[in-house]
């Protein structure tokens, strides 16, 4: 499984990097989530999902890696980003 953030579509609530500090920071100089553990393996496959499931915009991703991750996945459960924008920015 590999994860991705769209910052531009980042919101800077923080819940992901306080559900899981060992995936997710957040920037001091914008708020915005940055991703730390692309690639978190699969002891955290589970909180990795949730986490993007609660992601208030969408912006986490998930990969391959399995039946959940075999094509992206998000807080809407369409595989869709929710909201206007329909671009993709990995964080690094
Ligand atoms: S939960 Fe979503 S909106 Fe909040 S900081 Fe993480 S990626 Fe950004």
């Amino acid at each position: 499984m590999t994860l991705r953030v769209d910052r531009r579509r980042c919101a800077g609530s923080g819940l992901c990097a306080v559900q899981l500090p060992d995936v997710f920071d957040q920037s001091e100089e914008d708020g915005k989530v940055l991703l730390t553990t692309p690639e978190p393996g699969p002891r955290l496959a589970g909180a990795v999902r949730a986490a993007a499931a609660r992601c208030p915009s969408g912006a986490i991703t998930l990969h391959g890696g399995g039946p959940d991750g075999e094509r992206p996945r998000d807080g809407n459960g369409t595989g869709r980003p929710r909201g206007r924008a329909q671009e993709t920015e990995e964080a690094w």
